[in-house]
């Protein structure tokens, strides 16, 4: 295991995102779970959209009462990261 670097953030990063939504649903097996955790620990772009994605959710969830369609939540993650993101 090398120390957390950038230069490796890549790959990994869109597989740990890739699996973000079931990691903050709590499905993924904890063999799948352990990576995410020790990448989330490494890389903190992925950690800081982590929490941006947890904290969306739970935006969602205390603005609707019901699911909101994926369209809509693919609406606010673009803008919000568009704000978030600057030059
Ligand atoms: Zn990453």
């Amino acid at each position: 295991m090398s120390a957390g670097d950038n230069a490796e953030c890549g790959t990994q990063c869109q597989e740990a995102l890739a699996q973000l939504e079931r990691y903050l649903d709590g499905e993924l097996p904890n063999t799948t779970l352990d990576e995410i955790k020790t990448h989330l620990a490494a890389c903190y772009p992925c950690t800081d959209r982590a929490s941006f994605e947890e904290q969306l959710r739970a935006i969602v969830r205390r603005d609707c009462v019901d699911a909101p369609p994926p369209s809509l939540l693919v609406r606010i993650r673009e803008h919000l990261a568009t704000v978030h993101i600057e030059g």
